[in-house]
């Protein structure tokens, strides 16, 4: 790239541009560091400065700005991605979306956000406008944009009800800005989302969300123990399937994690306990009551009635989940790292039986129950006590070699995180919106390199669009 700085500066006049190394520099880096493979490729990356601008309008002229001058643009909302998404490597411009962070109407059963309104604060509009809430949001969802969930991020809590932002209905509209000559701005729908969803901002910036909401409900979130793992994860997997129970999260946690890493819960959770943090609706609290007695589980703490001094200090209880758990961990064990594996019914208990068999405390077990193609599945985010390399890719293998397919968090390119399959449709898409290639450069292999075949049979979280053609 010519990355020709001062020309697109001198095209951005009055539009906000930082360029103190310091601050450029904390701006161009996410939780990468969550893997000890990626710390040692990406720790040195920068941008050359940050440009921020406070409308769509803006966010035209920049993109033009960047086609006159050849700038690498990387998008950026909260910054929480975990695997370098947002990431400028080959220096140029990051594009901080924080200023376009309004919620901009509400209606029955959706609302429309500009792309860096904080997921936690478009709940907290829409039930208060007529209580409502996203149907699924990242457990950031008091740091992370819409946007940049949407763009890199699958699903989280709420998932166990209405699946991820890969099932068609997730999200209802993006708008997005190309990255050509003339900046145009287009509305997506329909299968033509899957150009932007997940694709790390390599496919346009988009800078409005339609996204589809439910009824909220004034969660109660608990904390089930049970003393062996595999029966927490049979509770989990019966409590999920149980229908006429509305929950919001189910994710069992292996002993001793909780105990060891969850510091301010320690003192309700006995170290030899494996914990099931749930999020569980009101109205189904007797019934939930019921079924977790059966099964004999032990309620360490349901927060609708713990005393003022015990929920003093607590983080809510999906703070406790999906990434959150990896955070915690890696607070109080540095050398810990993660996995995300695909369980996937109708044997994904047998499965995960035999992952924990094979690697006990070495890779200690986390699921996040959710719903996938209408059945119930369980998403791993199993901790790793990380020593080599060497040794990680060889989990990944015997994770594979079992049939559990590993969505590679130590990978910063879209097909190797093995989230997003590339495929035809997606790169005439690119071609058209960023001819030069400007987006995000780095992340999507299929694009720097026409001899990559993009056509494996590899499981993919997002697939490909050629079908859908
Ligand atoms: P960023 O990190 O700023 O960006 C993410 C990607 O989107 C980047 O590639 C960026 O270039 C691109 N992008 C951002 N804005 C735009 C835009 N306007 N246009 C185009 N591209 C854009 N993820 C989940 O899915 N579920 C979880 O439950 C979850 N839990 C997490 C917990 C922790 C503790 C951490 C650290 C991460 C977690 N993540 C989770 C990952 C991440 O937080 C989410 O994906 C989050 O929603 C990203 O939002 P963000 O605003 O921080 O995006």
């Amino acid at each position: 790239f010519k990355n020709d700085l001062a020309g697109f500066k001198a095209d951005l006049e009055g539009i906000a541009i930082e360029e103190n190394p310091a601050l450029v520099k904390q701006k161009s880096r996410d939780f990468f560091w969550y893997s000890p493979v990626l710390k040692r490729q990406l720790d040195h990356v920068t941008a050359d400065l940050i440009v921020t601008p406070k409308d769509e309008a803006e966010v035209v002229r920049i993109m033009k700005a960047a086609f006159a001058h050849d700038v690498p643009i990387t998008a950026r909302g909260g910054g929480t991605g975990n695997y370098g998404q947002a990431m400028p490597l080959s220096g140029g411009a990051v594009l901080n979306l924080a200023e376009l962070n309004k919620v901009k109407s509400i209606t029955p059963g959706s609302v429309v956000a500009e792309t860096g309104a904080i997921v936690a604060q478009i709940d907290k509009e829409t039930r208060a406008h007529s209580q409502q809430e996203l149907r699924m949001h990242p457990s950031t969802a008091n740091t992370a944009s819409i946007g940049g969930f949407v763009a890199g991020g699958s699903g989280g809590v709420g998932s166990i009800r209405w699946g991820g932002l890969r099932n068609l209905g997730n999200v209802i509209r993006l708008r997005v800005v190309t990255a050509e000559a003339e900046p145009r701005t287009l509305d997506l729908t329909g299968w033509d989302l899957h150009k932007a969803v997940h694709a790390y901002g390599t496919n346009g910036v988009i800078t409005e969300v339609e996204m589809p909401l439910t009824a909220a409900y004034d969660w109660v979130d608990v904390l089930v123990g049970f003393d062996d793992w595999m029966t927490a994860v049979r509770y989990a997997d019966e409590l999920a399937h149980a229908d006429g129970l509305l929950l919001k999260e189910i994710a069992p946690i292996a002993a001793p994690v909780p105990h060891d890493y969850f510091l301010r819960h320690q003192k309700f959770i006995r170290r030899e306990q494996s914990v099931v943090v749930l999020m569980v609706a009101p109205q189904s609290m007797d019934a939930f009551l019921a079924f977790t007695q059966r099964a004999k589980g032990e309620v360490l703490i349901r927060y609708d009635q713990a005393s003022p001094a015990d929920l003093k200090g607590l983080p809510p209880a999906f703070e406790l989940c999906w990434n959150h758990t990896t955070l915690r961990a890696l607070r109080v064990d540095p050398s810990i790292t993660y996995l995300q594996t695909l369980y996937s019914p109708p044997d994904h208990i047998e499965k995960i039986e035999t992952m924990t068999r094979i690697f006990g405390d070495e890779v200690p077990g986390h699921l996040e129950f959710n719903r996938f193609d209408g059945r119930i599945a369980a998403s791993g985010l199993s901790l790793v006590r990380f020593t080599t390399e060497a040794r990680l890719e060889e989990i990944i293998r015997i994770h594979e070699d079992h049939g559990c397919p590993i969505f590679n968090p130590h990978r910063y390119t879209l097909e190797e995180g093995g989230m997003k399959q590339t495929d035809e449709i997606q790169l005439a898409f690119k071609k058209e919106v960023d001819p030069k290639g400007l987006l995000n450069p780095g992340k999507m292999i299929a694009w720097e390199d026409p001899n990559y075949d993009y056509r494996s049979q590899k499981t993919y979280l997002f697939p490909g669009l050629q079908q859908a053609s």
